[in-house]
């Protein structure tokens, strides 16, 4: 066994296999040890008797072997029958070795353990695990925790413990909650929580309280007498313990940042009457929705301190934000400043880019001013020119991808930054869009301020962007505003009118066929298609053979003269028009996600010019594009996406006026079913198309870990903690993260280093 204390590793030696995977899965530091709890329990510590086992149980026995025997049929397996005094159980093993066979010898006594089934033919066990029986049963309950693919169970059992004992000896659980201050769940005993204040207090002063480092070795170790219900639902109170520091350094981190960045400075950016926001106002071919007017005010009241806006603006998808963020543009930029907009893929940059060059280069071309454009693919001169148009101030708004961050860009006066769906961004690059401001204050001091109309800065007080972060993946409003303490938050709640409600089905793939001649009915009505294929996680190559071979198989399909009058087209055959594909080639277009960047413009830009009737897609087009005259969108294998995400593919649809269908297709597993969470998904799918009542749902069925994880929104990751079912601790961390910054300091830099390391300052992006 390799040694118990793999934490800190010598830099000189190369890592174990098992080292390389405990960094894989963050486990570092002694804390991050003893922090990865168990997500399951195995009873050893009893003996039970097989006539009390039922079908189904996970056991552990002791037995005699009463005959050990090869068998050949149907396949070759080694059936070993036991017998414990009060009934017989046969073991099957389809692989062996004949070392295990010399161990199961007949007459040998053993300690076995593994899931009881019981069949007509009498009790069996499927490649339990055993050894010889006798010596001492444990006296806690054996955790299981996660981990992954080179590091043993037995491995990650003794560097937990190991971490524990270390960060314990380091002192590393000292208290940082004043007792007095703790929340009622957590003063609660091994014999449930106590409910009223005296209890409480008589409990809380007792010496076997829930503090930090009890829970802990508890979680880890439970008694077995403990209710595993309690453990599993996470109501225990050891949990409790757990989710109410990780819930209070959430938020005590939030509040710092938030005080912090309240001693900041931003440009003021006032609204004047008849200026470039009016203007285009003016020129849009729409009028505001209620929604987009109130938070287009919400914005504008922000930017016009001097204290940097930190918004988040949340609305379902198609609720119009693009254009709130014209306006707030719009505003930046009459005042005589720079603002930048960042989007996460070149195709939905290019859109934005497009669409506001539209709106506003009109209006800028008077005043002298640009829309400047920034990607990864642009050719050097073209990007070049760019940059100088961004370093002279001329191009008064930047539109573009991680382009816009990179460290050639140097804007002249950025006062605002606008990050388009936020969650797609780390939280490093949301950091450096920030920085950018930073480079101005440098320029500044050495430039004719005469030269621009924008105000002198305040002293010599270093100046922040604004920054405005929008995003699809709504989390419900009053949830949002308790969680994030650091961040105000807009909600467009409201769709533009005239928007038809888009029709969504569940079908099981083996009815592939009868879509195929949906899809012909659409492409003849000049309608066209996304079809979206599977999300193969493990694989990004299985990805693209998926997607090439639905592709190759649309492409026939879809190009098959209908009963054999009608001549077969001939691949040269220039598509022309869709009106009639018996007649026509249908174009069926394929984009993925390692294509490379000219192409996939290309690709778009035949589909969003109606050329193309069929796009065929991995989820590259998840995000933001806008192709109104896309009516159908087909999603093969839906059980495998998560709900917000199928959320955001079907709103890529139903974005004109035509009727839209979503069709979520699914396949059932080995079992022949689909996973119960699957099927809660594809139900609520059907059930509603409202973005926050499928975020919603979503927390409900998956939990906010997964719900706020770094992944989905770019928000601090919860682990332990379920904003729903703890949302009284959530309102007591809110209550208390305050008055902790004001009297104990101390505690609160303790308290935030163990929860978020080096990660506090991610916090604050
Ligand atoms: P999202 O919030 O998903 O980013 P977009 O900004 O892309 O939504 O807007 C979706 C579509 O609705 C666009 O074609 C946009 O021009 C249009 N739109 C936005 N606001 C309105 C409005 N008030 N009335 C009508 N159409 C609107
Ligand atoms: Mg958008």
């Amino acid at each position: 066994m390799p040694a118990a204390k793999p934490a800190k590793v010598a830099e000189q030696k190369p890592l174990s296999a098992p080292q390389k995977a405990l960094r894989k899965l963050g486990l570092v530091r002694d804390i991050d040890l003893a922090l990865h709890l168990p997500f399951r329990y195995e009873d050893e510590t009893r003996i039970v008797k097989l006539s009390d086992t039922r079908d189904g149980d996970t056991a552990q026995i002791e037995a005699t072997v009463i005959s050990c025997d090869v068998a050949y049929k149907p396949r070759r397996q080694l059936l070993v029958v036991v017998d414990d005094g009060s009934d017989t159980c046969t073991l099957r093993f389809f692989s062996f070795y004949p070392s295990q066979q010399k161990a199961l010898a007949v007459g040998t006594r053993l300690r076995i353990r593994g899931e009881v089934r019981g069949g007509f033919m009498g009790r069996t066990m499927m490649h339990p695990s055993f050894h010889t029986a006798g010596g001492e049963l444990p006296q806690a309950l054996t955790p299981i925790y996660s981990t992954s693919a080179g590091l043993p169970q037995t491995y990650l059992r003794k560097a937990v413990h190991g971490g524990l004992t270390h960060a314990a000896r380091k002192g590393a659980f000292a208290e940082t909650i004043p007792q007095e201050h703790w929340p009622m769940s957590l003063r609660g005993d091994l014999r449930g929580a106590s409910h009223t204040a005296s209890d409480a207090r008589h409990v809380a002063s007792h010496a076997n309280t829930w503090h930090l480092e009890n829970a802990l070795h508890f979680l880890h170790h439970p008694t077995p007498d403990v209710s595993l219900a309690q453990l599993e639902d996470r109501t225990h109170p050891a949990w409790q313990r757990l989710k109410a520091e990780e819930l209070l350094a959430q938020q005590l981190s939030q509040l710092q940042s938030k005080r912090e960045r309240s001693l900041l400075r931003a440009p003021a950016l006032p609204t004047r009457a008849q200026g470039l926001q009016e203007k285009l106002l003016a020129v849009l071919p729409f009028d505001l929705t209620g929604a987009q007017r109130r938070v287009g005010e919400e914005i504008a009241r922000d930017l016009q301190r001097q204290v940097p806006m930190h918004r988040l603006l949340q609305g379902d998808v198609g609720s119009g934000k693009t254009v709130v963020a014209a306006l707030a543009a719009a505003i930046a930029i009459d005042n005589g400043w720079q603002c930048a907009l960042m989007a996460p893929t070149e195709i939905l940059a290019e859109q934005h880019f497009r669409k506001l060059i539209g709106w506003l280069e009109p209006l800028l071309e008077p005043l002298g001013k640009r829309v400047a454009w920034l990607t990864g693919s642009q050719k050097k001169k073209e990007r070049n020119d760019m940059l100088a148009l961004i370093a002279s101030g001329e191009a008064a708004l930047v539109v573009g991808t991680h382009a816009v961050i990179q460290e050639q860009v140097h804007f002249k006066c950025l006062a605002l930054a606008i990050i388009d769906e936020q969650h797609r961004f780390g939280v490093a690059q949301r950091l450096a869009l920030r920085e950018k401001m930073q480079g101005h204050n440098a320029a500044e001091q050495t430039q004719n301020k005469s030269a621009s109309k924008q105000p002198a800065l305040l002293n010599d007080t270093a100046q922040e962007p604004h920054m405005l972060m929008m995003s699809a993946t709504p989390i419900p409003r009053t949830l949002a505003m308790s969680y994030y303490a650091d961040l105000d938050v807009s909600t467009l709640d409201e769709l533009p009118p005239g928007r038809t409600p888009i029709v969504t089905k569940v079908v099981s793939d083996s009815r592939r066929d009868e879509l195929i001649e949906r899809i012909k009915h659409q492409l003849q009505e000049g309608r066209q298609v996304y079809w979206v294929c599977p999300l193969i996680e493990e694989s990004e190559a299985l990805d693209l053979t998926n997607a090439t071979e639905t592709h190759a198989l649309l492409t026939q399909a879809l190009n098959k003269p209908q009963r054999s009058v009608v001549p077969r087209p001939s691949s040269k055959t220039k598509p022309d028009g869709l009106t009639d594909v018996t007649q026509s080639t249908v174009m069926v277009g394929l984009l993925h996600s390692r294509m490379p960047p000219a192409e996939k413009k290309a690709v778009m830009a035949l589909f969003e010019s109606g050329q193309m009737g069929v796009l065929v897609s991995t989820t590259v087009i998840e995000v933001g594009v806008d192709v109104p005259n896309a009516s159908l969108m087909v999603i093969e294998h839906a059980e495998r996406f998560g709900l917000s995400q199928l959320h955001q593919l079907r709103g890529r649809v139903g974005r004109g006026a035509a009727a839209s269908a979503c069709v979520l297709m699914y396949a059932t597993g080995e079992n022949g079913r689909v996973s119960e969470t699957a099927r809660e998904r594809l139900r609520a799918m059907v059930e509603t198309n409202d973005g926050f009542e499928i975020a919603k749902r979503d927390l409900e069925i998956r939990g906010p870990g997964e719900f706020l994880g770094a992944r989905q929104s770019g928000a601090p990751l919860l682990r332990f903690a379920n904003l729903v079912e703890d949302a009284l601790l959530l309102d007591w961390a809110r209550q208390l993260a305050p008055l902790m910054l004001d009297q104990y300091p101390e505690m609160v830099e303790r308290h935030v280093t163990r929860w978020l390391g080096g990660k506090s300052d991610y916090l604050k992006a």
